[in-house]
């Protein structure tokens, strides 16, 4: 059965370069992989999908409709209305579920790209049937994108750690963390914070005392977070950290069958 990876992260983490990067490094390696585009905001879509979900779901036509979710100048809006009312959504992903199920052997994994803001997806009932539509019938594995040259400040790294573990207990899926970006800067300082709580405490001293009490107590929570986690360094512009992520895939997807699956058909 293919593996279906769910690429979720910040807008701007690099989420649809590190499909596109995927889909290319996939291709060389000749297992081209069942592309999906979720986002119907995004202008252009860098790799070539097999499913669209614009195809669906016409972004401008809603926003004609519902102009005053144009001027409310809130673009989660729009994308929650588009996403919890329009049914056809659905359908049409259960049915290209389908369209993978009868051709197994074509395809080894599935990219699933999301939309640019991620509580659109996690936090939806569309998001949540959809995940669940797809972790009911792969091997499912959430890729948590992060942009690490964004994340050198202790207190805005420690908040995407804990945006990451709401979203695994969200989905409660096998989860992986990518660091993007280590073109830019290198994602060891990272690692090193979550092995070491002392040198984190240590970057902490900057701090006012609040944020650094609220951090260091937050962190020791973190901790247990941090023990079971997959990290991976990678960089999607220039391709570095590639083959290590496939390994932890193949990890997180084994721990999926052994683990969760059962887990997910006494729930469902
Ligand atoms: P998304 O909103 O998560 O889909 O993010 P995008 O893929 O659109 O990327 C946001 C920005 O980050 C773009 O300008 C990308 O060129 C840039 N970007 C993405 N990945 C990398 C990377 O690995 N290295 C660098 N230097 N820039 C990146
Ligand atoms: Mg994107």
């Amino acid at each position: 059965k293919p593996v279906c990876l769910i690429v979720l992260g910040m807008a701007g983490s690099g989420k649809t370069t590190f499909v596109q990067r995927l889909t290319a490094f996939l291709h060389t390696k000749k297992s081209p992989p069942y592309v999906i585009n979720l986002d119907p905001a995004v202008h252009e879509v860098p790799f070539p999908a097999n499913i669209d979900i614009r195809d669906t779901v016409n972004y401008k036509e809603v926003m004609k409709q519902y102009p005053f979710l144009v001027s409310s100048g809130d673009t989660t809006e729009p994308y929650s209305l588009i996403l919890t009312r329009m049914s056809l959504w659905k359908k049409f992903l259960l049915n290209n579920v389908g369209i993978i199920m009868w051709n197994p052997s074509t395809y080894r994994y599935v990219l699933i790209d999301t939309p640019g803001q991620i509580e659109v997806f996690t936090w939806s009932a569309s998001g949540t049937i959809i995940t669940e539509a797809l972790a009911s019938s792969f091997p499912c594995v959430v890729v948590y994108v992060m942009d690490t040259s964004r994340s050198v400040n202790p207190v805005t790294f420690m908040s995407n750690m804990l945006y990451a573990c709401s979203i695994l207990y969200k989905t409660k899926l096998p989860f992986i963390v990518v660091m993007n970006k280590t073109d830019i800067i290198d994602h060891s300082f990272a690692v090193e914070w979550m092995q070491d709580f002392e040198a984190f405490q240590d970057s902490l001293n900057q701090e006012t005392s609040y944020v650094s009490n609220l951090t260091r107590s937050m962190s020791l929570v973190l901790d247990e977070f941090y023990s079971n986690l997959r990290v991976v360094g990678v960089s999607a512009v220039t391709g570095s950290g590639l083959d290590e992520m496939f390994v932890q895939v193949s990890e997180a997807a084994k721990e999926y069958e052994t683990e969760y699956r059962p887990e997910y058909e006494r729930l469902h």
